[in-house]
């Protein structure tokens, strides 16, 4: 006998510290596989330049994401470099349901939370090559003050400790390679003997 989520689309969870690539890698993997629904997250952070609300992020308000938590409208959220960061629960419960997958990109402490949630789900961990490499990533963003580059550095490297909790690890060594990697995991998830 299944279990119904066998008959689900699969929930695939990429997740890595910040400044690693996994918003680069993510969006060379849709477009690599336009199939795949991708999961658009609520954050109280302001918009970076080129940002469009409701493309890259629902941007919310404090209060506005606060009542969002209430409301049980999250399958997980974290407070990251002092800003809210949350998944929504509605597309991704409908298009699981429905036979698609769908891929969240977000970070350790709510991947953590999804994985208790969704057991099911494919958990994988975008590493740099190496944590020199992660700092350069970070400061040619451009984008952060000193106080966020260091903080960001922090949390950087107390995510790269939760690296047991996932089911793949990939090194995004090259955009396309990493790309083609997190490519052949959702190709041979599909292909496990218990989910056809
Ligand atoms: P950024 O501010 O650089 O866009 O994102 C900061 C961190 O928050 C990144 O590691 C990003 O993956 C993560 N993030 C984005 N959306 C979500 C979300 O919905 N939930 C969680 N927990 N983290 C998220």
């Amino acid at each position: 006998m299944r279990a119904n989520y066998q008959k689900e689309g699969l929930l695939l969870v990429v997740s890595g510290p910040s400044g690693v690539g996994k918003g680069t890698v993510c969006a060379a993997l849709r477009k690599r596989m336009p199939e795949l629904t991708y999961s658009v997250s609520a954050t109280t952070r302001a918009p970076r330049e080129g940002e469009v609300d409701g493309v890259n992020y629902f941007f919310k308000t404090v209060p506005e994401f606060q009542n969002m938590i209430e409301q049980d409208e999250l399958i997980e959220w974290a407070q990251y470099v002092g800003n809210y960061y949350g998944t929504p629960r509605r597309v991704v419960e409908e298009t699981l349901a429905s036979g698609r997958d769908i891929l969240l990109e977000i970070e350790v402490q709510g991947a953590l939370q999804v994985k208790e949630k969704f057991p099911q789900g494919i958990f994988i961990f975008l590493v740099p090559p190496t944590f020199e490499d992660l700092r350069k990533r970070i400061e040619g963003r451009g984008s952060e003050t000193e106080t966020s580059l260091n903080s960001r550095l922090h949390a950087a490297s107390d995510e790269l400790k939760q690296i047991e909790h996932y089911d793949y690890v990939v090194i995004n060594d090259k955009v396309e390679k990493a790309c083609e990697r997190i490519q052949s995991i959702i190709l041979a998830e599909h292909c496990r003997k218990d989910r056809l």
